[in-house]
């Protein structure tokens, strides 16, 4: 007999945000997620966040409820000690970025693998409540029930789990992703783990990934790829001409709902909860032609961008697969969170391009470019 999966108590309000726990270990602190749940934590009624990362350069500075730790979470001793005075581990480290799962499988398998064995396994040992985030791509190429039928949605507890074959390297990261979902799965059935299992998806915001050359290299996610694009005057690149659908999420609204799992410590311990938008359903060319759009109104003076369809092989390498439809059901997270997701894309992306022009302001614009290269040719 499966063993009930152990509640929190949950702690007193101290002010006028609801109750949740204030010692809070975040790991991954320093990335797109952690950069905008941090601070929001932190702004808690007794809060005492302890935020962990290799950098934490997109962090804030100077919250006073945070104590920063630049570290590597696999660094001897490291965990133990803050684990053990954590009430919460919210675990997002992760190398999450599509074009790493056919280049550097193995490292992606650790990264949301193996190197987070021990991290559930101490919050195991020690009773703490692990909110770990996985991925929607768990779910795979299509949404299917457990017969094989095709499903519109994505549903936590009910969909199947429909990867490609071993040779689409593209699938490392979901197999990971899946394999430590079921490590934490039975760890709360059979030892007591309390825990939270996040799946969220394509949740979209300032200070997501890098911009090649400025601070970081190799191929970001869609949202960065074509900002890179719109602001260097290069045309946005469509994967196989850009029919796939995704569902954006504003990372606000993502924040929220993670503060409501933390607030209700009896509704979501032992569930899995996808995080997503249903209502932003778009194809990628539709996202480029959006935020083309959004690129025009605040930089009128530019040439128009331009799309170009690029097969996925040219753009990621052999090996690589996708997934064609990703609608997530939120029925869960409305009925046990009371949350619901209402950001159109619309209403999202004017303040996303505006941070990043802000951001990078220095990347000289393709106008400028133009110019700089006519001065050159002396014309
Ligand atoms: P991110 O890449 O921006 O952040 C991950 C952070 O983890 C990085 O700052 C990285 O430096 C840090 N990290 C990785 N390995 C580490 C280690 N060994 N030691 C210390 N720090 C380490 O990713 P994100 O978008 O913030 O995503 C957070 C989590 O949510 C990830 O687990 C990801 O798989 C999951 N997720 C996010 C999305 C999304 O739309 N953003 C979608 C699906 C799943
Ligand atoms: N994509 C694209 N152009 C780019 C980058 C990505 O068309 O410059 C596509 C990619 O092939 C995928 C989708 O956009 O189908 C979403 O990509 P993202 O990086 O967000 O990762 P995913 O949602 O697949 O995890």
């Amino acid at each position: 007999m499966p063993r009930p999966v152990p509640r929190l108590r949950t702690v007193p309000a101290t002010g006028a945000l609801p109750a949740g726990p204030r010692r809070i270990l975040v790991l991954g602190a320093g990335g797109f997620v952690g950069s905008h749940l941090v601070p929001r934590l932190a702004r808690r009624p007794g809060a005492e966040i302890v935020a962990v990362d290799r950098t934490l350069d997109k962090l804030e500075p100077g919250l006073p409820a945070v104590r920063r730790i630049e570290a590597d979470i696999a660094k001897p001793g490291l965990l133990d000690e803050l684990i053990r005075r954590a009430e919460v581990v919210v675990s997002l480290t992760a190398l999450c970025n599509p074009a790493l799962y056919n280049t550097r499988p193995l490292d992606v398998i650790d990264a949301s693998f193996s190197d987070l064995l021990p991290v559930v396994k101490l919050c195991a040992a020690r009773s703490r409540w692990l909110v770990h985030f996985s991925t929607c791509e768990v779910y795979g190429r299509t949404a299917l029930d457990p017969r094989g039928r095709a499903m519109r949605k994505m549903v936590e507890d009910e969909t199947a789990l429909f990867l490609g074959p071993v040779q689409r390297e593209r699938w490392t990261y979901a197999a990971a992703k899946q394999l430590l979902e079921r490590v934490i799965w039975a760890h709360g059935q059979h030892g007591g783990l309390p825990f939270t299992i996040v799946r969220p998806f394509n949740v979209i915001g300032p200070r997501m990934d890098f911009i090649p050359g400025v601070d970081g290299d190799g191929i970001p996610r869609v949202l960065a790829c074509f900002m890179h694009a719109l602001m260097t005057g290069a045309p946005l690149q469509l994967v196989d001409g850009g029919r796939q659908r995704r569902s954006f999420l504003d990372v606000g609204e993502f924040v929220t709902a993670i503060e409501r799992l933390l607030e209700r410590p009896q509704a979501s311990q032992g569930q899995i909860f996808n995080l997503g938008s249903p209502r932003n359903d778009f194809t990628i060319r539709a996202l480029a032609r959006a935020l083309a759009a959004a690129y025009r109104k605040l930089r009128p003076q530019e040439p128009a961008p331009r799309l170009e369809s690029v097969s996925a092989e040219a753009f990621y390498g052999p090996g690589y697969d996708d997934t064609a439809a990703r609608i997530p059901s939120v029925a869960k997270a409305a009925r046990l969170l009371g949350w619901r997701p209402r950001r159109t894309l619309a209403e999202m992306l004017p303040e996303i391009v505006g941070d990043y022009l802000a951001r990078y302001a220095p990347i000289p614009t393709a106008r400028a470019r133009v110019a700089e290269a006519a001065g050159r040719s002396g014309r």
